[in-house]
């Protein structure tokens, strides 16, 4: 089966043609058939790229008012006839739509086959994620008036891997009636890379799932720390919105919330303004003053840039903290595990990570560390550490797909949606 994961963000969408079947689903093997993005989305100057796997494919700026017309856009390379994608020829051969989606509220704890209920559920959680929520729906239905009414879809939400958190991990100590009048709780994210990882983790050191006792360190422009016991998220850093918890690109992570009241008060900065502050212009962007890219801090730290110093020492004095805390929490953990862009390709974030965690059993081998190959999984603890250190690479994109042709591949076998069995979820 041909499945297009679309994953719409505030000002972009990423999308990747993964062919899957039950054998490659088995064998971790499933294939990119083609992959893009469009970014600046609502710009007249909107940057766009898509290739076939194996192509050099097609890049370059134009136009692109709303996601709608992205998608639109990408459509029309698919249709186009000059692709050149593997057994896509037109959007005729793609036989379902996996979504990425920011929110699923309470409603929603599994991946779900998208019908007009559904898609009203999404559209209602629109208030909890304005910015991601609302492309995506507009992502949903522009495939179907481009790929026809009936065209297959799922929503995979990012949280649903967290909906096992109990009260005593989601509530904030705020006034009870706010989470029943509001539904003001902690969510957290990442949930589907975090699904993914875990599952990887299994099957790389032979555990079963409900054995698999981990602290998985997801670090990318958006970071998130999850704990895994038993399997299952037992606790993880976002929270409410994807701001809390660890120092990010430009997100600050967790703050002393009366911050907020003194800066409207005397910075003049409204909801908007402090939303922008804490989402926009903080975390290694705004600690360095330099870049939100964590190859540029580590450069420029590295040939004595004291501020870009200072945001690679606070990124990673966070992680340091929230690994003993829930490994605590955990009565323990057999490993600790990097993912994403930065928890794969640095090692001198993952180093510093781990400094001073020697106390807990947690001893990483530096030489194993930097040798480590780009990509690749592996264990980069010492021989004689009690707590293994893994890297894994994510793939949210394949995890999608799964849960796509799965959801699907059942509805056919002609199974009531809320008798779906999802694999492991
Ligand atoms: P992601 O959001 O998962 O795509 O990750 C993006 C982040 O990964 C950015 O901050 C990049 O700077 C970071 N990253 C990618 N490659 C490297 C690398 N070789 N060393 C350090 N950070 C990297």
């Amino acid at each position: 089966m041909n499945i297009l994961v679309l994953n719409c963000g505030s000002s972009t969408v990423k999308f990747q043609i993964i062919q899957t079947d039950l054998e490659m689903m088995k064998n971790d093997s499933e294939r990119c058939l083609a992959s893009g993005n469009c970014e600046k989305i609502g710009s007249e100057q909107a940057l766009y790229g898509m290739r076939a796997t194996g192509s050099e494919g097609i890049k370059g700026v134009r136009p692109l008012r709303d996601h709608r017309e992205a998608i639109c856009a990408i459509f029309d390379w698919i249709n186009s006839g000059q692709a050149g994608i593997e057994g896509v020829s037109s959007l005729k051969d793609i036989q379902a739509v996996g979504h990425r989606i920011l929110h699923g509220g309470e409603r929603f704890t599994k991946s779900t086959l998208i019908d007009d209920q559904v898609l009203q559920g999404i559209s209602d959680l629109i208030p909890l994620g304005p910015l991601h929520q609302r492309p995506q729906v507009m992502g949903i239905q522009a495939c179907r008036e481009f790929m026809g009414h009936d065209i297959p879809q799922v929503a995979v939400f990012d949280p649903s891997f967290h909906t096992t958190m109990r009260p005593i991990n989601y509530l904030y100590a705020l006034p009870y009636e706010y989470y029943e009048r509001y539904q003001i709780r902690r969510y957290g994210f990442h949930g589907t890379s975090y699904r993914y990882v875990t599952q990887k983790y299994a099957a790389l050191t032979n555990t079963p799932i409900d054995k698999v006792n981990i602290i998985i360190l997801h670090l990318g422009n958006g970071s998130s720390v999850c704990a895994v016991k038993e399997g299952k998220c037992l606790d993880t850093s976002m929270g409410f919105t994807p701001l809390e918890g660890l120092v990010m690109g430009t997100r600050c992570g967790d703050l002393d919330a009366s911050i907020l009241p003194f800066l409207m008060e005397h910075a003049q900065l409204d909801g908007k303004g402090l939303d922008d502050l804490m989402n926009k212009k903080s975390g290694l962007l705004g600690i360095s003053g330099l870049s939100s890219d964590m190859r540029d801090i580590e450069e420029a730290a590295v040939s004595g840039h004291e501020r870009a110093k200072l945001a690679l020492d606070m990124f990673c004095l966070r992680l340091t903290k929230y690994i003993g805390s829930y490994f605590a929490e955990m009565h323990g953990a057999q490993a600790i595990v990097f993912t994403g862009g930065i928890g794969q390709n640095s090692p001198i974030v993952r180093a510093q990570a781990c400094e001073g965690l020697e106390c807990m059993g947690i001893d990483i081998d530096l030489a194993l560390n930097d040798s480590l190959k780009r990509g690749t999984a592996g264990d980069i603890a010492r021989a004689d550490s009690r707590v293994k250190i893994w890297v894994i690479p994510t793939n949210e994109e394949v995890m999608i797909a799964r849960d796509t042709f799965t959801i699907i591949r059942n509805a056919e076998c002609g199974m009531r949606n809320s008798e779906f069995v999802m694999r492991n979820a």
